[in-house]
């Protein structure tokens, strides 16, 4: 029936069965249904190679979703790999508390102060985006209590943003479900709507749309009050949340109120960032912002090593930087901040993204990947393909002209994405979505593969729903 039967690869010298049952004893897997797990336990994923990752059956499959949104410049390089072990082997770790500091951490602090847009000179290094986040917001409180405006604590987000799930970076998270049955700060964190244009108001247009979420955030504002308010927080692209495209000009828009009312602005461009969008930061580039800060993780080391980073303002730097006196210091940060063999990854990384201009391949092959996603569009169940360049999304509905969702228990996003891992292609299922977001070396060959996959798929989860 399929033409794209997953090759195979050589044997590995793993123990499947005993790895699977001590996965399922004992690994608590983030984002778990236990429902499906404890009847199903774990799928080892061993090996990838460029474009492709397989499991320990030697089952090969295209990685349409570049591990989780980070594996930038594909799999496999072991120039990284070397870079790594080089560091490990000659100084694995160290602290970067106070004044110490280690030779990868200090270049790639000045190599991000180069990249990011010409105000974002300063680094704070953090183990992944939740942790950005989460340390961003301790710095922004840091921040107005010294300039004397301690009652500016409230930060603004978006219903269905996703900044991860530290206690704080989960309040900051909207998704509902992610938090069912969680706590969340509540009284730090205030929710505005997200900008959802394929289900705005019936027969709004689109510039209307935009003025109905500014007034919204301006109303918002003044019945909270400025001066309570200390920043907003927002993906460039809402990723998790459901690959959302804001209208032209609402992130310029949102930044010039933010700057009427003194609340910093910041982007979360831990997806966004290290060419998703064609960009190594997406927020100048193309939606003309200039945040005050830039949080960005994922592609930033393209998932060889954990990291995450904060980038500040000049601004910002100037009030952090002031010396607290009576032996005070800048008590924050992570026995990991600035690891060296993350930094080390990190510093290759973005190296092999400059040398083979990957942002380029992103930028011309972006449209394609854009325009065969949206060749699906025919299928009964695909209500919106939507997304920009390599960040893209398919919305399933019941009722294309409804919009009307289906029943959660038909799980249609994890049909559809079952149908095409048995085909050979791994996309993410978010709920009724179906997440591609792969590396960004795929090419039109790839993509035209991985198309013809999803169409297939789309065709089975159709009649399986039948
Ligand atoms: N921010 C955004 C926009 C994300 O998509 C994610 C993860 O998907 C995070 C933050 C959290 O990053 P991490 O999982 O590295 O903590």
């Amino acid at each position: 029936m399929t033409t794209h039967t997953p090759s195979s690869v050589p044997n590995q010298p793993l123990d499947a069965q005993r790895l699977w049952r001590q996965d399922k004893d004992h690994f608590i897997h983030p984002f778990t249904d236990f429902s499906v797990f404890h009847e199903k336990g774990c799928e080892l994923i061993t090996d990838s190679e460029g474009v492709f990752v397989s499991d320990i059956h030697g089952n090969r499959f295209i990685d349409g979703i570049a591990g989780l949104w980070c594996v930038n410049v594909g799999h496999g390089r072991s120039e990284i790999g070397q870079a790594m072990a080089d560091q490990a082997t000659r100084m694995a770790y160290f602290s970067t508390f106070n004044n110490l500091s280690n030779a990868p951490a200090a270049a790639l602090a000045a190599k991000l102060a180069e990249l990011a847009p010409a105000h974002l000179n300063h680094v704070f290094y953090t183990c992944g985006g939740s942790t950005a986040n989460d340390a961003t917001i301790r710095l922004v409180h840091y921040y107005f209590n010294r300039l004397g405006k301690p009652t500016k604590k409230r930060i603004l987000s978006r219903r269905n943003a996703y900044h991860g799930t530290t206690y704080l970076s989960a309040s900051l998270t909207g998704i509902e479900s992610n938090n069912w049955e969680f706590d969340t700060l509540d009284h730090l964190v205030t929710h505005v709507s997200e900008a959802n244009l394929y289900r705005r108001p019936e027969g709004m247009s689109e510039d209307a749309y935009c003025d109905h979420l500014v007034k919204e955030f301006e109303d918002t504002i003044a019945s909270i009050g400025a001066d309570n308010i200390a920043a907003f927080i927002a993906e460039p692209i809402m990723g998790a949340g459901g690959v959302l495209v804001a209208p032209d000009g609402y992130h310029a828009r949102m930044q010039a109120v933010c700057r009427a009312n003194d609340i910093l602005y910041i982007a979360d461009e831990v997806v966004t960032g290290f060419g998703r969008l064609g960009h190594f930061f997406s927020s100048e580039a193309v939606f003309d912002t200039q945040p005050d800060i830039i949080n960005v993780a994922k592609g930033l080391s393209s998932g060889y090593a954990p990291l995450g980073a904060t980038l500040i303002s000049d601004k910002l730097y100037e009030v952090l930087g002031t010396p607290q006196g009576k032996g005070g210091v800048l008590s924050t940060g992570f026995t990991y901040s600035g690891h060296p063999v993350s930094c080390a990854a990190a510093l290759k990384n973005i190296e092999i993204l400059e040398r083979e201009n990957i942002c380029a391949n992103v930028r011309q092959v972006g449209p394609y990947l854009e325009q065969a996603l949206k060749s699906l569009s025919h299928h009964a169940t695909v209500g919106d393909v939507r997304g920009s360049h390599f960040m893209m999304c398919i919305e399933n509905v019941a009722d294309k002209a409804t919009k009307e969702l289906l029943p959660l228990e038909a799980r249609v996003g994890d049909r559809v994405a079952f149908e095409a891992q048995k085909r050979g292609l791994i996309i993410r299922p978010v709920g009724h979505l179906n997440v591609v977001s792969p590396p960004l070396i795929w090419t039109r060959e790839t993509i035209d593969t991985a198309v013809a996959i999803l169409d297939e798929a789309l065709a089975a989860t159709t009649a399986s729903l039948q």
